[in-house]
């Protein structure tokens, strides 16, 4: 099935006869042979070793993880990620299974080894009876650090019935996939509460909080006031023991997370916490001394400094919410007036007045209007829609009454998948951040080991002879649980992180989690399409040449008909110009097929008609000297720099034509300022050499970085060469670079795949290139991926900043500590505090800064100018969401 179905012919669209099994076995057997099974999700025989069974291929993909899981390339039985990205395309290509399938990727292959095509089992009965699964998305406040996150899945995921859960310390967000027969969120939640986590539903809305909910908690309150009376202590000596309840009013929920945390097998800072003041309060009681104030100290700004973090952090939370709040809530269909947007369906007409937000994605059927599609694209200037614009959720009607047809229901819509796609890709993390939380992992239990042997040192007469020196190793071992926290490291890269997806969010940008964004700031090489990516896309037609004794209108008519059923930009010109001249179109064209990379075929009233590049021509026998008129017609417009085409009707060749397109404006600016920053450009195109090189000499790009001729499946090698280059360089010990791809994300969706991060421009609306894309550029100016380009730059500098500051602070205390005898354990927690907080609005800034830019530079162009839109930001229905934050209220 894997090698003869149609799984193979698109996987392999282009490659004939024996090639293509050939093409398949390299693909499948090498790419997954190489990494064996490595993590829990695979199966033993993730590579079959029987060579005749056909399920091989299918084993192969025995991915025991959920298709969302296998598309994001996470959690692979294969250290290639090729492999994803191959079934990944035949899923684009195939785009049945779109509908966010929850069954597992082995499911999906079993049914097509028991149910014959894939086209079958895409709509045959699912194997088992689906579990109700919902995702059920909690806030989690009391959740401290990233060093939480382990505790947070331990007390989840053993629950029954939860099939998977993320966490993200960052925005505090907890997301659980479970089966709602067997475990309700509700228990979910009180799971989390019994463990003192101050979960609560993030659909529970918390907007319009009362002033007294910006106040810490009344433990957190009373904790420091205690503490502040407790101070007296150092002028009048009984008043130290306030110092007492103080810690008493915080303690229980520390002792809870704590207890919960040892109960899963987890130390974390709550514990040596407890024990840091144990051990203060000890000490401070043997010695008669006012150090049993520190205690009090120590818990009150432990206490303020989690509150204030969790403030902070709220901002960047809020700062994605706001991107998912787009969503609108209720629309205005025409006739049933006013109804939740979730029963708007494909075909309702909705009527949309000025200053309203679109509610679903449709085309415009009444009114002309200017719409501003910041939200989407980031760019803040007026869009003109008429009769048969498309238009999208979320943004906003600026100026005229407007009707539309709804073409997608509103959870299909760009806008919602934006949501759910932003909300989990916060979730994933790069590849610093898993190094650094492995890094801590190791730290915490390795300090707590240190504390404990200095501890028990304490007791040992020899080393510590007098109670005055006891008690000095019983508060370094004190101080040194206290400099056990890792807090600031492990903030240092998701902080940073979290911001820069919220800043790229609000600039138009969807960047599906830290590793692409990581990425993005490490390219050394960057592979563009060039139809529609560096060209405009927008051809028209230059010339015509018919064969001998063929009339233009005959060649036009054949021609447009074939093309009226193609998207491709040479499609448009043709379909125009043919409407021009008032050439009819064939009522009859069936077959119709894309030859990827090449052209196109269909049966137009029953004779076969091809139309395509000089591989086309070539397989035809059209190029060769027997036409030569033809041949001779082809080669000047080529030498000239145009695209050509030819036209075949029946296997016998009518003509050629010649379409020409422009570099998009702001091009040549972005080529130049990444080969300044020693990234190396690619042209990568199906089009003929001539036209290639023509642009490449506008851009000031060296001949031998275009590729011309390329079906999809060669810029999918050609990327993937790159990529194994700057991998044997990493081996090497040289510096190994990532390899980007842009392109418009249907036509190269493998090579978009194949790459490092590939990012889709223009993509607002088309969801296949939502899916495919590491990143999205909703818009199609090039501006936008300069932009974030250089967020992914400044993200990385920062991440480098945070990690360098809270490891020197560490080492700096613990240096400390050894050195000065009575280092108080007071700046202790003040430095632990004080890193936490500065390594979280570092990362912030880049939020910050990046919105301030922003505003700077869109002044500069005039575009924060935009009169209506000014106009309509005193008005209640463009409120702050509606512009995302970024767009034209510039947050
Ligand atoms: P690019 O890689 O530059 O985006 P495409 O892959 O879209 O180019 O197309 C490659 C070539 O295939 C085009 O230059 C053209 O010659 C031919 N082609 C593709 N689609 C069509 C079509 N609909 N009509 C005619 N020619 C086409
Ligand atoms: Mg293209």
């Amino acid at each position: 099935q894997g090698r003869e179905g149609s799984w193979s012919e698109t996987c392999c669209e282009g490659v004939s006869g024996e090639e293509k099994g050939d093409r398949l076995d390299e693909i499948l057997n090498r790419e997954c042979c190489e990494g064996r099974c490595e993590e829990e999700h695979c199966e033993e025989d993730c590579c079959g070793e029987d060579e005749d069974d056909e399920t091989v291929p299918l084993r192969a993909c025995a991915f025991n993880g959920t298709v969302a899981d296998f598309l994001r390339g996470e959690k692979l039985c294969c250290r290639h990620k090729h492999l994803s990205k191959h079934f990944n395309m035949n899923r684009i290509l195939e785009y049945r299974w779109s509908s966010g399938d929850e069954r597992t990727v082995r499911e999906l292959f079993e049914l097509r080894k028991m149910g014959g095509g894939a086209q079958d089992d895409a709509v045959g009965p699912k194997p088992r009876d689906p579990p109700q699964v919902l995702r059920s998305k909690f806030i989690v406040e009391g959740m401290c650090c990233s060093a939480e996150e382990g505790l947070i899945q331990a007390l989840v995921q053993k629950m029954d019935g939860v099939e998977r859960l993320e966490v993200n310390a960052v925005t505090r967000t907890l997301l659980v996939w479970h089966d709602t027969n067997a475990v309700k969120a509700t228990a979910i939640l009180q799971q989390l509460n019994e463990a003192k986590m101050e979960a609560h539903l993030a659909s529970v809305d918390r907007k319009g909080k009362k002033w007294t909910e910006h106040l810490p908690p009344w433990s957190v309150t009373a904790c420091c006031l205690l503490t502040l009376v407790s101070l007296g202590g150092y002028k009048y000596d009984p008043i130290k023991w306030f110092a007492l309840p103080a810690v008493a009013v915080f303690l229980p929920q520390l002792v809870l997370k704590a207890w919960s945390g040892v109960k899963n097998c987890m130390i974390g800072i709550h514990f040596l916490m407890i024990i840091a003041v144990l051990g203060v309060f000890v000490v401070g009681t043997m010695n008669h001394s006012t150090d049993i104030i520190d205690g009090g100290v120590l818990i009150a700004l432990f206490a303020v400094s989690e509150w204030l973090e969790s403030k902070t952090l709220a901002t960047a939370r809020n700062s994605l919410e706001a991107v998912m709040a787009l969503r609108p809530d209720a629309a205005d269909v025409v006739g049933v007036g006013l109804v939740p947007v979730e029963d708007v369906h494909v075909g309702d007409v909705v009527a949309i007045r000025p200053g309203d937000k679109i509610p679903v994605d449709g085309v415009v059927v009444k009114g002309t209007s200017v719409v501003n599609e910041s939200s989407l694209t980031g760019e803040a200037r007026g869009v003109e829609k008429g009769e048969g614009s498309q238009v999208y959720a979320g943004t906003v009607n600026t100026s005229s009454y407007l009707q539309v047809v709804a073409t997608k229901e509103s959870a299909d819509s760009t806008v919602a998948k934006l949501g759910d796609f932003i909300e989990s890709c916060s979730m994933h993390k790069s590849s610093t951040e898993k190094m650094v939380e492995s890094i801590a992992r190791y730290y915490t239990p390795l300090i707590l080991l240190l504390a404990l042997s200095v501890a028990g040192a304490a007791f040992i007469p020899a080393v510590a002879p007098s109670v005055s020196e006891r008690n000095r190793y019983i508060k370094l071992a004190c101080n040194l649980l206290v400099a056990g926290c890792p807090c600031a490291l492990v903030l240092s890269t998701p902080a940073t992180m979290v911001s820069g997806l919220a800043a790229a969010a609000n600039n138009g940008a969807l960047i599906k989690g830290g590793q692409y964004l990581e990425v993005l700031g490490s390219m050394k090489h960057l592979a563009f399409d060039k139809t529609g990516t560096l060209t405009e896309g927008k051809y028209r037609v230059n010339g015509i040449a018919m064969a001998k004794g063929k009339s233009e209108d005959d060649l036009l008519y054949w021609l447009a008909s074939v093309e009226s059923q193609s998207s491709h930009p040479i499609a448009w010109a043709i379909t125009k110009l043919a409407k021009e001249k008032g050439i009819k179109i064939a009522d009859q064209i069936t077959n119709y097929t894309t030859l990827a990379g090449e052209g196109v075929r269909a049966t137009v009233q029953g004779s076969e008609v091809v139309v395509g590049n000089i591989k086309v021509a070539a397989r035809n026998g059209w190029s060769s000297s027997e036409v030569s008129s033809l041949r001779a017609q082809y080669e000047s417009w080529e030498r000239q720099g145009f695209t050509v085409c030819w036209v075949g009707v029946e296997g016998q060749a009518l003509g050629v034509f010649s379409v020409a397109d422009m570099v998009r404006p702001g091009t040549k600016a972005l080529v130049t300022k990444l080969v300044k920053s020693r990234v190396k450009c690619w042209i990568l195109t199906g089009d003929n050499e001539g036209a290639a090189l023509k642009v490449a000499s506008k851009l000031r790009l060296r001949a031998d970085r275009v590729k011309s001729s390329l079906t999809p499946e060669d810029k999918y090698w050609h990327v993937s060469s790159l990529k194994e280059e700057e991998e044997a360089a990493g081996r090497c010990f040289k510096a190994s670079g990532k390899v980007g791809m842009v392109g418009d994300g249907v036509n190269d969706a493998p090579a978009l795949a194949g790459a490092d991060v590939g990012i889709a421009m223009g993509a607002a609306g088309t969801p296949v290139a939502m899916e495919t894309a590491d990143v999205v550029l909703f818009s199609d100016n090039l501006q936008k991926l300069t932009d974030t380009i250089s967020l992914a730059k400044l993200c990385r500098r920062k991440i480098l900043e945070n990690i360098l500051i809270s490891i020197a602070i560490k080492a700096s205390i613990i240096v400390l500590i050894f050195l000065y005898e009575d280092f108080s354990i007071v700046y202790n927690i003040l430095s632990d505090v004080g890193g936490a907080l500065l390594v979280i609005t570092n990362g912030l800034s880049v939020m910050w800064s990046w919105k301030s830019v922003k505003r700077s530079l869109m002044a500069l162009t005039g575009g924060g100018k935009d009169a209506e839109c000014s106009a309509k930001r005193k008005d209640k229905t463009l409120n702050k969401a509606s512009c995302g934050g970024g767009g034209c209220c510039g947050g």
